[in-house]
């Protein structure tokens, strides 16, 4: 029996259905939009297949007017305008890096604001979008673990990320146009802002959105959740999900990961891979990836390295290296080059991909674990401006 206290959430869900207002149809599953549509009037009989047209119009076509969608009837238009929205959270700003990064500023109900990243790259385009805002854990290397929470996201949030994107790179189909097949936004990481395993059914019904294949149809092996280690939802992952899951794992002693990823005080290491090690099998998955963040004289020894082969003996696996981005005041220094080649050596020795993360748009503060906070600064240091100069 499991003695450990349950998983508390200490978060502010906010309520799927707003208690007044029209319902927003993004981020519905297709038996909540059958639901919805059956309390508006329809008829139980036809609710199945008014949901598959409405489905492909939002995700396929990427339609946001009821008005366009022709095969309804004029009333039946006319009803959905009045009853529902097809509502995205709204870009604030966008910045384009050098390297082709583009960050996008959205904003979300309540006035809160998430980060989302596209990473172009040569074989993929990658967009990395965030679970909550904040996150209530508190790794210390991390500068999202030092703000304070404020909400899980919800479906429609999580998912309406990846749509903002698909607008600003105009990949909606075009009507009698050929099918493209390579596409500019071909994988999703859930990399951003917060701990997507403590918001697990909106991220859940989301994804599930996002792979439905009369819609934005992404394989779930183009799909990736980042996760600090919340073993139970590890199982839950794989069987109701059935992403690549890739694990912030960082440490190879308990004592070190207590430290780094606090969560593992709950969930040390021992059990942390066992549920690993299940995983590609309940979930069908090719490999797991090891996240693993190079500081300074804290985790990048040789005998680290070596630890660290031992440990994930037998799980199909990937080593991600991903060097320290440091922040203003944070406790840690980054590994140096040589460092990270030494120990990735290793590494690769031992039969493991280990590539290198390669910071990417840093000119524009898009690198991991620096998403929203430094927007937060840029304001601080703009209003300290404001104050000294007196404008
Ligand atoms: N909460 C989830 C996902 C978001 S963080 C998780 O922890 O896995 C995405 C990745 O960025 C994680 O591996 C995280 O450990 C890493 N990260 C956070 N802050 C970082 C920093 N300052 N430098 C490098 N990587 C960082
Ligand atoms: Fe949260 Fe992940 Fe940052 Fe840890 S590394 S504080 S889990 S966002």
């Amino acid at each position: 029996m499991d003695a450990k206290a349950p998983i508390t959430q200490d978060v502010l869900t906010i309520p799927r259905k707003a208690p007044e207002g029209p319902q927003n149809l993004i981020g519905l599953s297709r038996d909540q939009m059958r639901d919805a549509l059956i309390a508006a009037g329809t008829s139980e009989k036809q609710a199945k297949m008014r949901v598959g047209q409405i489905w492909q119009w939002i995700y396929h076509w990427g339609l946001r007017d009821f008005e366009q969608m022709t095969n309804l009837s004029k009333e039946y238009r006319a009803m959905l305008a009045e009853t529902f929205v097809i509502e995205l959270p709204e870009v604030v700003t966008r910045q384009i890096s050098d390297d082709g990064t583009r960050k996008y500023l959205v904003r979300i109900a309540g006035g809160h604001e998430v980060e989302v990243v596209y990473i172009p790259e040569t074989d993929r385009g990658t967009l990395c979008i965030s679970s909550q805002v904040g996150c209530t854990l508190t790794c210390s290397f991390c500068h999202t673990g030092t703000q304070k929470l404020v909400r899980n996201l919800t479906a429609a949030e999580i998912v309406g990320q990846v749509m903002v994107a698909r607008d600003d790179l105009e990949e909606w189909p075009v009507p009698g146009a050929p099918r493209v097949e390579a596409r500019l936004l071909s994988n999703i990481v859930l990399m951003g802002m917060g701990e997507p395993l403590y918001n697990f059914d909106n991220v859940r019904d989301a994804m599930k959105i996002a792979m439905d294949p009369e819609g934005i149809s992404l394989s779930r092996r183009r799909i990736t959740l980042s996760t600090s280690g919340v073993v139970p939802e590890i199982a839950r992952t794989a069987a109701e999900i059935g992403c690549q899951l890739a694990i912030s794992f960082h440490a190879t002693t308990d004592e070190v990961r207590d430290r780094l990823v606090p969560i593992n005080k709950r969930w040390p290491l021992a059990d942390l891979l066992d549920a690993l090690r299940a995983y590609p099998k309940v979930s069908n998955s090719e490999r797991i990836t090891f996240e693993y963040v190079m500081l300074d004289g804290v985790n990048d020894s040789d005998a680290d390295a070596r630890r660290l082969i031992k440990l994930i003996d037998g799980i199909p696996a990937k080593i991600n290296l991903i060097p320290f981005n440091e922040w203003p005041g944070a406790p840690y220094k980054r590994s140096s080059n040589n460092r990270i080649r030494a120990f990735a050596d290793i590494i690769y020795n031992a039969g493991y991909a280990s590539p290198v993360r390669k910071p990417r748009g840093e000119d524009i503060m898009a690198a991991c674990g620096q998403l929203k906070s430094a927007t937060e600064r840029a304001r601080k240091s703009k209003a300290q401006i404001a104050q000294e100069t007196g404008l």
